[in-house]
C-alpha cells in the first residue's frame, strides 16, 4: 500500500479546546499577545515543541507499574541500563532528569575556563551549560546548512576543515571534548552522515580528542541515515544508532525526545575516571547513581521508548507526516526551510511577510495570527528569540533568519489534525499582507521570549 498509515490505534483520548475567533482574540490579549503566556487549556493544537509532549504506548504505560522504586539498585535500573547499553555501547550510564542535567555535569566536571567545545549546532542549554563555566561554545556547521531553502541531504554535518582550523588555532590540549547534536536541532532538526560522524571521529582521534553525541534525536538521525545514505538501506536502524555511537566516547540524552518519555535523560562514558566525576557530581546534585532523579517508573518507561523509538514503521510514519505537511505548504506557496526537519517545520517568517521589517517582529506576527486563525500554537525562532534589547532602544542583535517553528509531538495528532493546520496556514497565506507587525512593551534582560508583553504596533 502507498498510504503511509498511523502504526497504532486510540485507546485512550484527551479532549482538544475548540474555541472561537472572538475568544481567542480575548485569550491572547490577555497573555500580552505573547503565546507562551496561554494556557494550554486554551490552545487546540500545540507545536510549540516536542519536548516531552509526546504520547506514551500502552507497553510504556504497562511498563510504569513495574516501577521498582527502591532507593539503591533498583530492577528498573537494571532495565535501563542494558536497553541504553544494548543501544549505544556505552560502559558506564547514568540516569538524568533532563538533557540539560546530563551537559551541566559534563561540564562542571570536564571543561575549564577557556576551554573550547566544538558542535555541528549548539542546543541552547548545552552552550548555556558550557558558559557557565567560562568555556566557550563554538558552532561549526556545514556551509550548506546556511542556504535555507537548498534541497541538501546532510544539512546537519560538521564543517571538517573548519574543525581541523579549529584544532589547529586552540590547541588539542584546550579542546576537552567535542560534541555532535544529532539530528541538529538548532539547524533545523537536520540530520548528520554517517561518513560525516566517522569523520569527524577520525579528526579528533589524530588529536586525542573525545567525541560526545547530543544523542536527543538518535533515532530520528538514524531513520535519515537509512532513507538517504548509501549502503544503509539494509540495515536496522538498531544498527545504524549502534555504529553510529561506536564512533563516541560519550552522550548526553533528553529522553523527552525520542526516548518517547515525559521527562528523563542520561549521561554515558567510556572512560572510568570521566565516569567517576560524573558519579560524584550526580550524587550530589540528581540522586543516587541507579536513578538520577528519575522515579523507577520512569526509568521502565524509557527503556521501552529508547527501543520503540527504532522501530522502523514508527519513524517512517513520523517522517511522512513531516513531509505531507511541507509538501501541502510549498504547493501553497508558503515559504519554509528546506528539506524539512525530523521533529519540526520552520516556515521563513522574512519571505512569507514581505511587507514586514525583522523590527517589526514577522515571527510573532505569523505566530499569533496562526492562534487568532485556529488555536495553533507555533515558537517565532527570530529577533525576538535570537536578539537582544540595545541600551539604547532597538535591537542589538539582529537575528540572520525570521523563522516560525511548527515542531511535531511524538504520536500525539493524527493526519486530520494536520489537514487543519495545513487551512489555518492557507487561509493566512491568503491574505498575508494582513500579517500584523508588533513591538515589544515590557521585556526581561534575557531569554525575552519567554515572557515579553506585544502590542500590536500598526
Ligand atoms: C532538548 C534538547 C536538549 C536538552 O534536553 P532537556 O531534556 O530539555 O534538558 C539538549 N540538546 C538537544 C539537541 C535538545 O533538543
Amino acid at each position: 500500500m502507498k498510504t503511509i498509515i498511523e502504526p497504532f490505534r486510540i485507546k485512550m483520548t484527551e479532549a482538544l479546546p475548540i474555541t472561537t475567533r472572538s475568544e481567542r482574540e480575548a485569550l491572547l490579549a490577555s497573555a500580552f499577545n505573547n503565546v507562551f503566556l496561554l494556557d494550554a487549556d486554551h490552545v487546540t493544537i500545540d507545536l510549540l515543541t516536542d519536548s516531552g509532549t509526546g504520547a506514551m504506548s500502552d507497553r510504556q504505560w504497562a511498563a510504569l507499574m513495574l516501577g521498582d522504586e527502591s532507593y539503591a539498585g533498583s530492577r528498573s535500573w537494571r532495565r535501563f541500563e542494558r536497553t541504553v547499553r544494548e543501544i549505544t555501547g556505552f560502559k558506564r550510564i547514568f540516569p538524568t532528569h533532563q538533557g540539560r542535567a546530563a551537559e551541566r555535569i559534563l561540564a562542571a566536571t570536564r571543561l575549564q575556563k577557556g576551554n573550547v567545545v566544538p558542535n555541528n549546532g549548539h542546543f541552547d542549554t548545552t552552550r548555556a551549560n558550557i558558559e557557565y563555566v567560562g568555556a566557550i561554545a563554538t558552532d561549526l556547521p556545514s556551509s550548506e546548512a546556511r542556504e535555507l531553502h537548498s534541497e541538501k541531504l546532510f544539512k546537519g554535518n560538521m564543517d571538517l576543515g573548519k574543525l581541523e582550523q579549529l584544532i589547529e588555532a586552540e590547541g588539542s590540549a584546550n579542546i576537552p571534548f567535542c560534541m555532535l547534536t544529532v539530528t541538529n536541532n538548532t539547524g533545523g532538526g537536520q540530520p548528520v552522515s554517517m561518513e560525516n560522524v566517522r569523520s569527524v571521529k577520525e579528526i579528533l582521534q589524530k588529536h586525542n580528542i573525545p567525541l560526545i553525541i547530543d544523542a536527543c534525536r538518535f533515532a530520528e538521525n538514524a531513520f535519515f541515515i537509512k532513507e538517504r545514505e548509501q549502503g544503509f538501506a539494509d540495515r536496522t536502524l538498531l544498527e545504524i544508532a549502534r555504529e553510529m555511537f561506536s564512533f563516541a566516547d560519550g552522550a548526553t540524552m533528553s529522553a523527552k525526545k525520542d526516548g518517547l518519555a515525559n521527562i528523563g535523560g542520561f549521561l554515558a562514558c567510556n572512560n572510568d575516571s570521566w565516569a567517576d566525576d560524573f558519579r560524584n557530581l550526580l550524587i550530589l546534585t540528581e540522586g543516587f547513581p541507579t536513578y538520577g532523579g528519575l522515579a523507577g517508573r520512569d526509568l521502565e518507561a524509557i527503556s521501552v521508548g529508547l527501543l520503540e523509538a527504532l522501530h522502523y514503521d514508527y519513524q517512517r510514519y513520523r517522517h511522512a507526516t513531516v513531509e505531507y505537511v511541507a509538501s501541502a505548504l510549498i504547493s501553497r506557496d508558503i515559504p519554509i526551510v528546506r528539506p524539512a526537519g525530523g521533529h519540526a517545520i520552520f516556515i521563513d517568517a522574512a519571505a512569507f511577510c514581505p511587507h514586514l521589517r525583522a523590527s517589526d517582529y514577522p515571527g510573532i506576527g505569523l505566530v499569533n495570527a496562526l492562534y487568532l486563525e485556529g488555536g495553533v500554537r507555533a515558537v517565532e525562532l527570530g529577533s525576538v528569540m535570537f536578539g537582544k534589547p540595545a541600551p539604547g532602544g532597538g535591537e542589538e542583535i539582529a537575528a540572520p533568519h525570521e523563522l516560525v517553528r511548527l515542531a511535531f509531538p511524538r504520536r500525539v495528532y493524527t493526519q486530520s489534525h494536520f489537514d487543519y493546520l495545513i487551512e489555518v496556514l492557507d487561509a493566512i497565506g491568503r491574505r498575508r499582507e494582513s500579517i500584523e507587525a508588533y513591538r515589544i512593551t515590557e521585556q526581561a534582560p534575557f531569554l525575552r521570549h519567554f515572557t515579553a508583553h506585544y502590542e500590536r504596533a500598526g
